[in-house]
This record gives structure tokens, C-alpha cells and sequence, in this order.
């Protein structure tokens, strides 16, 4: 049988800075290739995957800065490098780009056999294939110029959702969402775009409205990964 293998951008260990999980030391396997085109997004380097941007694992680990080169690694490729980089966290966040474009069950389940919690973070515009126990962060990317829309079953799948905002549009994009798809129960957290300082104080002045809770994204707060 073939064994699966992920295209891998960034592999490292710091603490998670959104939602349900803030504070919580993490170890992030950040994939390659997202076509949603978010004109915010902050990862915009993952985004094409071009074969001539592969590189070693090595290479992949010890990257200085943002680039688009990945490696490809394997599970057991990926529980070797976190026993040779000495990494501690037991909660592992799979992110992207969007993760999502992938098979992501056999790299849950190999994780969590080994004792690790999984989370993944997608944009809700692929069909979410991971272990039964992986918490899912959604992120709804609504109206990107990728042109991909919301799936419901992802909408439905989520342990929580995660909405970026700047604007009042923004938080009527989320509500209109959340009527469509007729999701009640799920625990939203709302994102400043940025930290810019208007976005900040919508996301306060709307979630005590709603009862929602507030994402910071602690980890730019303190000049981390
Ligand atoms: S879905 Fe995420 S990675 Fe993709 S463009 Fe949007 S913010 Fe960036």
C-alpha cells in the first residue's frame, strides 16, 4: 500500500495563540497549497505548490524565513522529526495553507496513536477528512477571490468557528452563515483582522452582544510563531 505523504512548509513547536486552545503549547505542521485567496491572508508564501519548491526535511527545519519551499514527510517522517527536534507538546495543530485539500485521517490517526491530540484550522471550503477525535477549528473564508464556498458539512463538523473581522459586513457575513447552515450550538470566537485597533473594538462590542468569545491571536501579541 502507498504510504501517504503531506507536503510540509513549516514543522515547529510554540504555543497556540487562537481559540479554544490559547496558551496551549503546540507543535504546528504547517501544510503547503491553498487556493482560497484570501487578500489578508498572512500565509500567503503557502499558497502554490511548485515542484521545483521541494526541498529536504533538513532544509524545511531549519528555514529563517517565510519562503514558498516545502518538503514532503510521511507520518513516520513527521513522528521522527518531533523526537529528533526534542519538541514536548502533546497537541499538534494542523494548519496551512488549507489543510483540508487532504486526506488528513492517516496523519490523525498516526499522530494520536502515539499519544498526541489533533486539531486542524481550515477555511471550511473542502470536505474535512480527519479522525473522529480531531478538533476542528473553522474558519470560514466567505467570498474570497478563489470563489470556493462554505460547505455545510464542514459548518457542521466544527468544534468551533473562527471568524476573522474588520468590518460590520464581516460579522453579518458570519450571521447570515450561521442562519444558512442553521448552526446553533457551536462556540464562535471572533478574530480581529490584524490588530488593527477599529477591527479590535468591533470584535469586543459584538461578541458581548452575541455571547461570543474573543480571539487575539496571542501569539502576535508576543512576537511568536
Ligand atoms: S484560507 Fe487561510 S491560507 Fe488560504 S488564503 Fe485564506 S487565510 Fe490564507
Amino acid at each position: 500500500m502507498k504510504t501517504t505523504c503531506y507536503k510540509i512548509n513549516e514543522l515547529f513547536e510554540t504555543i497556540q495563540g487562537e481559540g479554544s486552545f490559547t496558551g496551549q503549547p503546540s507543535i504546528f505542521i504547517r501544510l503547503q497549497g491553498c487556493p482560497v485567496a484570501c487578500s489578508w491572508c498572512d500565509t500567503k508564501h503557502t499558497w502554490a505548490i511548485n515542484l521545483d519548491d521541494q526541498i529536504s526535511t533538513s532544509n524545511m527545519l531549519n528555514k529563517t524565513q517565510e519562503s514558498d519551499h516545502w518538503s514532503e514527510l510521511s507520518v513516520d517522517d513527521i513522528l521522527q522529526v518531533i523526537i529528533q527536534e526534542g519538541y514536548q507538546a502533546k497537541h499538534i495543530v494542523i494548519t496551512g495553507g488549507e489543510p483540508a485539500m487532504v486526506d488528513l485521517t492517516p496523519l490523525c490517526l498516526g499522530l494520536e496513536e502515539q499519544g498526541y491530540s489533533c486539531q486542524i484550522e481550515t477555511s471550511g471550503t473542502f470536505e474535512i477528512l480527519t479522525s473522529k477525535k480531531c478538533w476542528v477549528t473553522v474558519s470560514p473564508k466567505v467570498n474570497m477571490k478563489g470563489g470556493y464556498k462554505i460547505l455545510s458539512s464542514a459548518m457542521h463538523r466544527a468544534n468551533e468557528i473562527k471568524h476573522p473581522i474588520a468590518t460590520e459586513q464581516h460579522v453579518d457575513d458570519l450571521k447570515a452563515l450561521l442562519d444558512e447552515h442553521q448552526i446553533v450550538d457551536t462556540q464562535v470566537y471572533l478574530q480581529p483582522i490584524s490588530q488593527k485597533k477599529r477591527a479590535t473594538e468591533l470584535a469586543i462590542r459584538t461578541c458581548i452582544e452575541n455571547d461570543w468569545r474573543l480571539s487575539v491571536q496571542v501569539h502576535k501579541y508576543l512576537g511568536i510563531e
